[in-house]
């Protein structure tokens, strides 16, 4: 469907941000991304661009973040294709017109909200997961039945080289767009009029792209960061403790957006705590993880620096060492921290985790409650009363008790922040609703006219009316 008032309908490749959200607009009023059909052989076809190139994506992964092969499998390949499988299995429920009840005061008449794709959106991801950050959000655009740009994080190249080779030769190209770079092309982007931005990154970019966004009235999805705490109650299991806040620590060195930042652990247990932490570290990477093939590398010499320094605001008790050459940080556990200092300001992102001995749960909620909404909180306790107290008294973006990370893994429970650590949500379902409108439809029958509430109005009308609404 053309209108008269547009020029291109044009899909041909182009290179100027301009010119490719037009194609890509283009693509969407022809209706081209309409049929499920269509979509459902783009997802399939993300799929296939996953599976088929397994091996160089991993290698790309290991290049970019030396990232084990078992968590870029885990967490860049099998979580991507489950989530789209997902989509795919439910691709038609979750595009289906839903029928509402209709009130007495609009009958004869009946209701529906029909899911429309908002049009031409942008998706911007971060380096640290750049695989899974990218393709879930433009699969849930796709299942939707939008028309995507994707923009992978300049700093994972080999990453980013990979989605710009290997994306044109499986995915519909008038629609699905790579459009690789930094800060320069993210801001030509942001310059353009999308019907959508979602982004994932830090709380400062966020702020950027969300006034970039205000100019054109555009919605946005915020996945951004922050300090996600852990609290240990003295009535904790403190072996599994250790293990599963080791585990979401020091998975992908440190750099993941839930990973614990901190650690508020009641003083009666503090030192067990830290033996045990010390003895899974060792069960992990053995007595060097510098020679562990199942530890990760940091992404950058900046953020090398950034994390050396801010390793200066504590004592070491486990690891400590680096090597600025290989870009290695050991699984470093610090104490005697200042929470004044750098490193209790900023996200740590990196294999760093500030210990603090607490003198009971009031101490860890009032903590927790004078900082911005954290993405994640982790409370280990084996008494349910204190789970519910922490609940009750605390806000995140997402809680997982006795462990860490794991509740973004189950497709129902959504990810996303709260306050300073974002605004909406996906995964699973949210996936794709966060790239519908809901167009409410009212459809009113003809039958019957009362005049109830048209003019003139008078007492016995109102009366009336009092009665029906
Ligand atoms: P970042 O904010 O520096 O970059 C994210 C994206 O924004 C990149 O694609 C980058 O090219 C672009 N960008 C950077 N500066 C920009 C600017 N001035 N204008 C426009 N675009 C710009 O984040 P990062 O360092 O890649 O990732 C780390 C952050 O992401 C951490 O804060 C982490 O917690 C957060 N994160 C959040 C989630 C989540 O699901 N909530 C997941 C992963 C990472």
């Amino acid at each position: 469907m053309t209108s008269v008032l547009d020029p291109a309908s044009s899909a041909a490749p182009a290179a100027s941000p301009a010119d490719t959200v037009a194609a890509l607009r283009a693509t969407f009023e022809r209706g081209v991304t309409r049929p499920l059909a269509w979509r459902r052989s783009q997802l399939e076809r993300m799929v296939a661009m996953l599976e088929e190139h397994e091996d160089e994506w991993l290698a790309a992964l290991a290049a970019d973040l030396g990232k084990p092969r078992m968590e870029g499998y885990v967490a860049d390949i099998a979580f991507v294709t489950g989530e789209i499988r997902l989509m795919l299995k439910n691709l038609r429920k979750w595009n289906r017109t839903e029928r509402v009840r209709t009130p007495l005061v609009n009958r004869p008449g009946s209701s529906r909200r029909i899911p429309e794709p908002l049009g031409t959106v942008l998706v911007i991801a971060p380096w640290n997961y750049p695989v899974q950050l990218l393709l879930v959000p433009a699969a849930g655009a796709v299942a939707a039945g939008n028309t995507v740009v994707m923009k992978p994080s300049e700093v994972t190249a080999a990453t980013s080289d990979l989605f710009v080779r290997l994306a044109p030769a499986y995915l519909d190209q008038d629609a699905i767009r790579v459009v690789p770079g930094g800060v320069p092309e993210t801001t030509a982007l942001l310059e353009q009029r999308f019907n959508h931005v979602f982004f994932t990154g830090s709380t400062a970019v966020g702020r950027v792209v969300m006034a970039a966004a205000a100019k054109h009235l555009t919605p946005v999805t915020l996945e951004l960061g922050g300090k996600s705490p852990v609290i240990v109650d003295r009535s904790a299991n403190l072996k599994v403790a250790a293990q599963r806040i080791a585990w979401g620590k020091w998975l992908n060195a440190g750099q993941t957006c839930v990973a614990p930042d901190y650690v508020l652990v009641d003083r009666a247990v503090e030192q067990q705590l830290i033996d045990e932490l010390r003895r899974t570290v060792a069960s992990f990477y053995g007595s060097d993880p510098k020679t562990s093939a199942d530890y990760g590398r940091i992404v950058s010499s900046r953020h090398f620096d950034r994390l050396v320094a801010l390793m200066r605001d504590g004592t070491p008790v486990v690891g400590g060492e680096s090597d600025a050459q290989s870009r290695y940080i050991a699984p470093t556990v610090l104490t005697g921290v200042d929470p004044g200092s750098r490193i209790m300001s900023e996200e740590i992102f990196g294999p760093l985790l500030p210990v603090f001995g607490i003198d009971g749960i009031d101490e860890a909620v009032a903590t927790i409650r004078s900082r911005p909404h954290p993405l994640a909180l982790y409370v280990f306790a084996e008494d349910g009363r204190v789970v519910d107290d922490v609940l009750a008294r605390t806000t995140a973006g997402g809680v997982t008790v006795n462990g860490t990370v794991l509740h973004l893994t189950n497709p129902h429970l959504p990810l996303g922040g709260v306050g300073d650590s974002g605004m909406g949500y996906y995964h699973g379902k949210e996936s794709v609703r966060v790239f519908q409108h809901l167009k409410p439809v009212l459809r009113r029958g003809t039958r019957l006219d009362p005049p109830i509430v048209y003019p003139p109005y008078s007492e016995r009308k109102m009366k009336l009316l009092r009665k029906a609404l």
